[in-house]
């Protein structure tokens, strides 16, 4: 066992022993590789590097009581980096050697496990590049896949704590028909300045409208936005959110504990009638939403959790996502894969 400090671990990049790759030439795909090397060797004009061909994932394994490591919905990211592959005319990975290349990071880095009841997880990033030297604008013809993975502990440092989040006017991530529902590189460089300043200003996260009308919520930062009233979750539907996984698991999770779950374009002046608020996404499972302020209109303050603590609905489907996740709450959805 590795001397890690897992209650201390953050959501930063650390060395591991090895990583896997998979090289796409002459149209198809080769054998997974083991490689022990942080680097790759890469052509200076490859497409990612011009062109942003480049899309990633992001999921988690973790280890139970029992010992077991179980993989947290793997098919639904190989399903979506297919879609991001197809968005931006990459080949799409198999899903036999997307399983398999997170199966082996996750057992030839066995020591960076994190062990069970440390608050920390392992943190697997599957990324797909265009490797192929290209100039005019085109797709390559070769590709790289491979699969890290990092020990992680919770995303925000503050742990299960409402965060200020900042209503951005000035900016877009992603528009309705772009990429906003593929998980590319160039959605993440789209959102650097909003998110800096929004950063800048005291807040953990900026609140993106819809690009159209600037009427509706779209995404909270890297991650989707819910909001609770009347014992119902509320989920923005819109053509420019990155459609995530931890939402669809908090929905059937809500459903499940008779809840009413709507998914459909949310104003921001509904933001008034919500009893709750968060944003969720693999890193964090849920940032509880403590205020949104709308700076840039007329500051405007939506107050949700004046007492600074997580809200009852959001505490009760953080437990339970995360209970399954750790093999402590029966995973009668199917959502977890033990990896042995
Ligand atoms: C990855 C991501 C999310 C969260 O998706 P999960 O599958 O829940 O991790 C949300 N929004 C954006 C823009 C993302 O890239």
């Amino acid at each position: 066992m590795k001397n890690i400090e897992w209650e201390k671990l953050s959501f930063a990049y650390s060395a591991t022993n090895y990583n896997i790759r998979c090289y796409y030439k002459n149209g198809k795909w080769g054998e997974l590789e083991v490689s022990s090397d942080e680097n790759i060797p890469i052509h200076m004009a490859a497409t990612c590097l011009h062109y942003g061909q480049e899309a990633f994932e992001g999921l988690k394994a973790f280890k139970g009581k029992d010992d077991k490591v179980r993989l947290f919905r793997w098919e639904e990211n190989h399903k979506r980096m297919v879609n991001s592959a197809n968005g931006i005319m990459m080949p799409e990975v198999p899903a036999d050697i997307f399983f398999e290349a997170c199966k082996r990071t996750i057992l030839l880095n066995s020591e960076f496990m994190p062990p069970y009841g440390k608050g920390a997880a392992f943190y697997l990033r599957p990324l797909l590049i265009g490797t192929g030297a290209q100039v005019g604008v085109k797709a390559a013809s070769e590709y790289l896949f491979m699969v890290f993975g990092i020990p992680v502990g919770p995303y925000f440092k503050e742990g299960f704590k409402p965060v200020d989040v900042q209503i951005v006017r000035d900016s877009d991530r992603a528009a309705p028909l772009g990429t906003g529902v593929y998980k590319v590189g160039g959605n993440y460089a789209a959102s650097l300045v909003s998110g800096g300043k929004a950063h800048d200003n005291g807040f953990a996260a900026a609140l993106y409208l819809d690009a159209k009308e600037k009427k509706y919520i779209d995404e909270c930062g890297p991650a989707n936005f819910f909001g609770i009233k009347n014992n119902t979750y509320v989920t923005p539907k819109s053509e420019s959110i990155l459609p995530s996984i931890t939402n669809r698991c908090l929905m059937d999770i809500a459903k499940d504990s008779g809840m009413t779950v709507e998914r459909r374009p949310v104003a921001v002046e509904e933001l008034a009638e919500f009893e709750e608020c968060g944003a969720c996404g693999t890193a964090a499972v849920i940032s509880p939403i403590k205020r949104i302020v709308d700076l840039q209109k007329d500051g405007t303050e939506y107050m949700f959790r004046p007492d600074g603590t997580a809200g009852p609905v959001c505490t009760d489907l953080y437990k339970k996502l995360t209970g399954i996740q750790l093999g402590d709450i029966k995973d009668k959805f199917n959502w977890n894969t033990i990896i042995e």
